[in-house]
């Protein structure tokens, strides 16, 4: 039997620990499949390799924010850490995430929060700085109590949001992860809060553009949640796999690594 989790994230992005730490606390939770899926970076999962041993098989993975939606995310599986598309794509990204972090500090400086880019950046240990890197020196300077509370009062706002970042389309993210020899797989569906038939639509346009597979095991999931996007995936010859979003406790304290048996790997390895 495989107990796995195929979406976790390292320091390489938002993520509390680093990729040799998380690939630790699998090991304790009893994981023998795990993928590292950082937000628009392959800087962690390119450890993959060096992580895995008998009893832990470490895959390299992605999560790429697509421009439709707020919560369409696409994860890719198994790429090419080298991959010259998927690099120009990712660093395309880091450069939207550094001018907006500078608008950012504007923003929190605009609510009377005297928070400094140094201050968020010590905490950014990779080359991606996302929200929770915000949150997180909030919490720590005292403006706020928990990682929550920022993303509620200033940080998931309807203000907040008028600050754009570029992202790609969801066909341009399946491409790239086509290109550089990954499966793509429609991240925690559940979180756009969308009705059955906006989701039936938006998986026809994913099925149009190649979408391998339906995140349908998500920490958050109710089982019924879960079944649905089973049964969608099966109807459409599609692979479901599962994945807990892992952040580390200090990011999201209610989330924790899952521990979901699969009998067969969704996808081959
Ligand atoms: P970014 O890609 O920099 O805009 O940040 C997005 C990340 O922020 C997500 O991957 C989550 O880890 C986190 N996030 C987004 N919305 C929320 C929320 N409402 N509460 C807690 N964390 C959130
Ligand atoms: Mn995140
Ligand atoms: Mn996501
Ligand atoms: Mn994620």
């Amino acid at each position: 039997m495989n107990i796995i989790d195929l979406h976790l994230h390292t320091t390489a992005s938002d993520g509390q620990h680093s990729p040799r730490e998380l690939a630790e606390l699998a090991r304790q939770n009893g994981n023998n499949l795990i993928a590292i899926t950082d937000h628009d970076t392959i800087a962690g999962a390119a450890e993959a390799p060096s992580l895995s041993d008998e009893t832990l098989t470490v895959i390299p993975g992605i999560e790429l924010s697509a421009s439709e939606y707020r919560q369409l995310h696409i994860l890719g599986y198994n790429l090419n850490s080298a991959d010259e598309r998927l690099l120009s794509l990712c660093q395309s990204l880091k450069e939207g995430r550094d001018k907006r972090k500078y608008l950012l500090i504007d923003f929190l400086n605009s609510k009377s929060i005297d928070i400094t880019l140094d201050e968020v950046e010590e905490i950014a240990k990779g080359e991606i700085i996302a929200r929770p890197h915000f949150a997180r020196a909030m919490v720590k300077r005292g403006d706020v109590k928990t990682t929550r509370e920022a993303f509620d009062l200033y940080l998931d706002t309807d203000e907040f949001h008028k600050i754009e970042r570029n992202k790609p389309t969801a066909a341009e993210c399946i491409s790239v992860i086509h290109n550089a020899g990954g499966v793509a797989v429609w991240a925690h569906p559940t979180r756009l809060d969308f009705d059955d038939f906006q989701i039936s639509q938006l998986l026809k346009e994913l099925i149009g553009w190649g979408i391998d597979g339906i995140e349908s095991y998500y920490s958050t999931n109710t089982p019924e949640e879960s079944l649905k996007y089973i049964r969608l995936a099966k109807k459409n010859s599609l692979f479901s796999t599962a994945g807990s979003d892992f952040h580390g406790k200090k990011v999201k304290p209610d989330i924790s690594i899952g521990k979901w048996k699969f009998a067969i790997l969704p996808f081959k390895l």
